[in-house]
C-alpha cells in the first residue's frame, strides 16, 4: 500500500520522536491506555516515564494531536484513516494489521533495516548469528568509524581495553565515594507540571485499587521529551563519553550510574534516532575529544547490540520466548520479584535490588551478572524472569527481552546466541566490583556460614547441568574443576537447604 500524507499518524508510546512523522504538520493520534498498566505490575517510575513522555509529546504537538485516554487501544482507533510505523511487538503488529484502513509502514528507530538484517542472517546458513559479525557488517554499510575499508583505530573491537575492574579506593583521589570514577554526574531532568499531573494520576489510580506498582516513586531520572533527550546526549558525549568504555563492565556499590549513557530509555521511547547518537559519538572521536576505545564501545552498544536484539526478536520467531532448554521451573521468590532489597544479606544482590527499587534501572553488568546470574543458578523459570525484567526496568520492552534475558542471561535457547551460560561465582563479582569487602559472605568460600551464595550457586548449577553442558568445550575446564571439588556433596545439600530463601 502506498503512503498517504493525508492519513493521521498513530504513534505508539515508543514512537515519540520526529522521525516517526513524515511532515511538520501531519495530524497525530496518541493513545494512553489505562488497561496496559492495570494488567501487569510495572515499576512505578516506568509508568511515570511512559505517561510523562506521551503527555509531553501530545502537549508539544498541540492542536494537530488527538490524545485519547482510554481503557484499551481498540477504543481509540476506530473511525480513523490512519498510518502507523511498524510496532515493536508481535501482538501490536497483528492488531494493527487486523484493523481496516490502517496503513502499516516499515519500522523506524533502528540503524539496520529488517531487509538488511534478513539478508545478512540468511547469508550465514548454519553459522551462529554472532553479534560481532552483525556489528561489523553494520559499521561497513553505515560507514560508521571507518577509515576507508578499515575500522578507525585499526581494530573492530576494543573490548579488551574496556573491561577494567573498578579503580581501587585511593585516599585523596576522590572526596566523594559515590563518584569514585571522577566522571561528571549524569544529566538529570527537571520535572514540570505534566510530571506533577502524572504523579497525581498514578497515586489516585493506586489508591482506587486500579493499578499497583513495583519499586519506589522518585524524581524522574530519564529524558521524557525530545529536547531533554538531546540535552542528555549532549551531556553524555561532551562530559561522560571519555570515561565510558574503560569501566563499562565494572560495578560500584555507591555509584549505580558510573559512566553509562542512560540513553536506553529515551532511545526505546523513540525520542532519539540511534544514528544521531552514533554521529555525535563519532564526531567527538574525530575531533580528538574521546579515545577510540570509548567511541567504539558506545557505537558497538548502539548499532551493534541494540539493533541485534531488536532484529533477533523478529528473526527468532514467536516460539523462541518460551524456550527453556535448561528445564528451569522454579518461580521467582517474592523477595526478588518485589525488589525487597532489605531481606537480602548478600551485598551485591541487595545493592542491585535496592538500586532497581529506587530508580528502575541498573546497568548491564548488574542485570547480567548479578540478577540474571542468580536466577540462572537457581533454576528460575525464564519466561517468568523475562516478564519481571520487562516490568521492573524503565527501559524494558518486549523486543529487548528476548535476546537479552531468554538467550543471553538464561541460556534458555541452549546456546543459539551465546557460546556458554553467563553463570559466574563470587570471584567474578569480587574482581569487577567493590561489593564483597563488607559482605557477610566470602567470595572464595563454598561451604559454611560465610559461603558466598554466588560461588556455591555456580558449582551447584554446573553440577545440575553436567550432561547439558558436557559437549560444550568452553565449559569443559570448569566441569573438570567440579570433579575435583572435595566438598561438592555438602555444597549441594547446603544450596538445596537454602532453597528460595533470600541469601
Ligand atoms: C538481562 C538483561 C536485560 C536487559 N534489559 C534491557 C531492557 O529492558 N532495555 C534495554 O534497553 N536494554 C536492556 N539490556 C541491555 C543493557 O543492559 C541496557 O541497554 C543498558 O544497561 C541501558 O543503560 P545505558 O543507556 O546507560 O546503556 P549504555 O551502557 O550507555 O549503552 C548505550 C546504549 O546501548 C544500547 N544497548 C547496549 N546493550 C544493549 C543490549 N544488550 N540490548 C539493547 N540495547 C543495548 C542501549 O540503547 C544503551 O542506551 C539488558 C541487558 C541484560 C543483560
Ligand atoms: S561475597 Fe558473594 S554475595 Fe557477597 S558481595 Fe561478594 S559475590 Fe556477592
Amino acid at each position: 500500500m502506498s503512503q498517504s500524507p493525508a492519513r493521521r499518524r498513530w504513534l505508539f508510546g515508543d514512537q515519540l520522536g520526529p522521525h516517526f512523522l513524515d511532515s511538520a504538520d501531519q495530524p497525530v493520534l496518541l493513545v494512553e491506555s489505562r488497561r496496559a498498566f492495570a494488567r501487569r505490575r510495572f515499576h512505578r517510575q516506568k509508568a511515570h516515564l511512559v505517561l510523562s513522555a506521551i503527555r509531553h509529546r501530545a502537549a508539544e504537538l498541540g492542536d494537530r494531536c488527538e490524545l485519547r485516554q482510554v481503557q484499551r487501544y481498540a477504543d481509540a482507533v476506530g473511525g480513523h484513516s490512519l498510518s502507523v510505523c511498524h510496532p515493536t511487538t508481535r501482538g501490536a503488529l497483528a492488531f494493527v494489521r487486523g484493523l481496516p484502513d490502517v496503513e502499516v509502514l516499515p519500522a523506524r528507530g533502528f540503524a539496520t533495516s529488517m531487509d538488511d538484517f534478513t539478508t545478512w542472517a540468511d547469508g550465514r546458513a548454519a553459522r551462529r548469528l554472532l553479534m560481532e559479525d552483525h556489528y561489523r557488517t553494520a559499521r561497513q554499510r553505515l560507514g560508521v568509524l571507518m577509515d576507508g575499508d578499515e575500522p578507525a583505530g585499526g581494530r573492530w573491537n576494543f573490548d579488551h581495553d574496556n573491561r577494567e575492574p573498578p579503580p581501587k579506593r585511593r585516599s585523596g583521589r576522590v572526596a566523594d565515594e559515590s563518584n569514585r570514577l571522577g566522571v561528571s554526574e549524569p544529566w538529570w531532568p527537571v520535572e514540570d507540571e505534566i510530571d506533577e499531573q502524572v504523579r497525581e494520576d498514578l497515586d489516585r489510580w493506586e489508591r482506587d485499587g486500579d493499578v499497583s506498582f513495583l519499586g519506589r516513586d522518585g524524581p524522574r531520572r530519564f529524558a521524557a521529551t525530545r529536547d531533554e533527550a538531546l540535552l542528555a546526549v549532549d551531556h553524555f558525549v561532551t562530559r561522560r563519553l571519555p570515561d565510558f568504555g574503560r569501566y563499562e563492565d565494572a560495578m560500584l556499590a555507591d555509584d549505580p550510574w558510573m559512566a553509562h549513557s542512560l540513553l536506553s530509555a529515551p532511545l526505546n521511547l523513540g525520542l532519539l534516532d540511534p544514528m544521531e547518537v552514533v554521529h555525535r559519538v563519532e564526531d567527538a572521536y574525530r575531533g580528538g575529544a574521546v579515545p577510540i576505545s570509548a567511541a567504539e564501545g558506545a557505537v558497538r552498544q548502539i548499532i551493534g547490540w541494540r539493533d541485534y536484539v531488536w532484529h533477533l526478536y523478529w528473526h527468532l520467531g514467536p516460539e523462541y520466548p518460551a524456550r527453556n532448554a535448561l528445564r528451569a521451573r522454579r518461580s521467582l521468590p517474592a523477595w526478588f520479584a518485589d525488589l525487597d532489597a532489605d531481606a537480602v544479606q548478600a551485598r551485591c544482590l541487595s545493592g542491585v535490588l535496592a538500586d532497581l527499587r529506587d530508580h528502575g534501572w541498573v546497568h548491564h553488568i548488574p542485570r547480567l551478572m548479578v540478577l540474571g546470574n542468580y536466577a540462572l543458578q537457581r533454576g528460575w523459570h525464564p519466561a517468568e524472569l523475562t516478564d519481571w525484567f520487562h516490568r521492573a526496568f524503565v527501559d524494558g520492552y518486549e523486543w529487548v527481552m528476548v535476546a537479552n534475558v531468554v538467550g543471553m542471561s538464561q541460556y534458555a535457547d541452549g546456546g543459539r546466541i551465546t557460546t556458554k551460560p553467563y553463570a559466574a561465582g563470587g570471584a567474578y563479582i569480587n574482581r569487577m566490583s567493590d561489593y564483597c569487602g563488607p559482605c557477610p559472605y566470602r567470595p572464595t568460600v563454598r561451604v559454611g556460614d560465610d559461603a558466598c551464595p554466588f560461588t556455591a550457586g555456580y558449582w551447584a548449577f554446573l553440577d545440575r547441568h553436567r550432561s547439558d553442558l558436557a559437549g560444550n568445550h568452553r565449559v569443559a575446564q570448569q566441569l573438570r574443576g567440579l570433579d575435583r571439588l572435595a566438598d561438592l556433596g555438602p555444597l549441594i545439600e547446603q544450596e538445596r537447604a537454602r532453597g528460595a530463601g533470600a541469601p
